[in-house]
């Protein structure tokens, strides 16, 4: 038989419980203190206030946590001017999303932010003492890493000056708004294949250029002339360009193509090497090794947002912050139980 609810039965039978979330909870840890002048102490330090940190912060101040969330406000989307595919600010900028995220965090009063860079980070009898490039130093029994990765440019000219605004890492964040324009693709090898394979999707028009000898296979190259992709083995020495906005390639020989939109996705190193250094594994393809809720391979460490994936967008940045708040809050609460 099913149990049968009723509004009664269930107001007498959560009758305690309702007694209990009527009162608000002190927080379990003393509010912020000072120690040596210098020193203060946090339930959770959060390195990286973007997308991910933020939302990791939500989090934990949801769950009366005390947090510090430190940020040298440097997010690896700044070029770009509009942000999209991120459900309810499809088309909002890098800075107007993350400004929301902001408010809506410095709502929660036990959550404070620190303008700077985090420089080091140690390993302490009681968690984590991290330091700022300008001497400060904060000490949390939990880390959350949400620090990004850089992107490292080619050493061709007007390339970063077109990075995020018509010279783009992602078809799913920007290729709606280029679709069916002269495209080409930065690249060679396997690589540059498999992405052709995809960009093709959003356009018709579409050139490999590998900036140098193909290292295309036969059968690569038989099927790219299938689909009428075109492959340029010509050295690169220029992207023309205005305000940002692709013109022509210049190639080594001075000759020069047409050009709206090229794709070239980049190597990166880590933002911050603090979690290297703390000992935290990291993955082949250099991302922080992390579980399905965002735990480290060190105790007390979590990471989250482009450091830890290459499914890089502000969603699942969100997602996984979200996650790594949640996983430290609920350490914590056991711990503190
Ligand atoms: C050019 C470009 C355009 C993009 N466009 C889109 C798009 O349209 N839609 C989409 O969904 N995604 C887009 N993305 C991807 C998206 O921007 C990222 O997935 C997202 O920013 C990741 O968020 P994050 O919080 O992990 O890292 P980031 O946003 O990169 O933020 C990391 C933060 O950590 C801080 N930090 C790092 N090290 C330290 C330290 N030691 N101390 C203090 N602070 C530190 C940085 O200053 C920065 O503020 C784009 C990416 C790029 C590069």
């Amino acid at each position: 038989m099913r149990p049968v609810s009723s509004r009664r039965r269930f107001l007498k039978q959560s009758g305690l419980a309702l007694t209990v979330l009527a009162f608000p909870v002190p927080f379990t840890k003393s509010s912020i203190i000072t120690t040596m002048n210098t020193t203060q102490s946090f339930d959770v330090i959060i390195i990286g206030g973007s997308y991910s940190g933020l939302a990791a912060a939500m989090a934990l101040g949801r769950a009366l946590k005390q947090v510090l969330v430190i940020d040298s406000g440097q997010p690896c989307n700044a070029p770009t001017p509009y942000s999209h595919n991120f459900l309810t600010q499809d088309g909002n900028t890098p800075k107007g999303i993350a400004a929301i995220g902001k408010q809506q965090v410095a709502l929660y009063p036990n959550v404070e932010f620190f303008n700077g860079i985090a420089t080091k980070g140690t390993k302490t009898k009681r968690g984590f003492e991290i330091e700022t490039a300008t001497g400060e130093k904060f000490v949390a029994s939990k880390i959350i890493f949400a620090t990004g990765i850089k992107d490292i440019m080619p050493p061709i000219e007007g390339f970063e000056d077109c990075w995020g605004i018509s010279v783009l890492h992602c078809p799913y964040c920007h290729g709606y708004e280029v679709r069916n324009t002269t495209t080409g693709i930065l690249g060679n090898g396997d690589y540059a294949y498999e992405l052709a394979k995809m960009i093709a999707n959003w356009t018709s028009n579409l050139t490999i250029y590998s900036n140098g000898k193909a290292t295309l296979t036969t059968e690569q190259l038989a099927k790219l002339q299938k689909h009428t992709i075109k492959v340029v083995e010509k050295e690169i020495t220029k992207l023309d360009h205005n305000a940002g906005q692709l013109k022509t390639i210049v190639f080594k020989d001075e000759t020069t193509v047409p050009i709206t939109v090229l794709y070239s996705p980049r190597p990166f190193v880590q933002h911050c090497t603090i979690p290297e250094s703390l000992g935290c594994e990291m993955t082949e393809d250099g991302y922080i090794k992390v579980n399905g809720v965002q735990e480290t391979s060190v105790e007390g460490v979590y990471a989250c947002g482009d450091n830890t994936t290459r499914m890089r967008t502000v969603a699942n940045a969100v997602a996984m912050g979200t996650t790594a708040g949640m996983t430290a809050s609920k350490k914590l609460i056991s711990e503190q139980f």
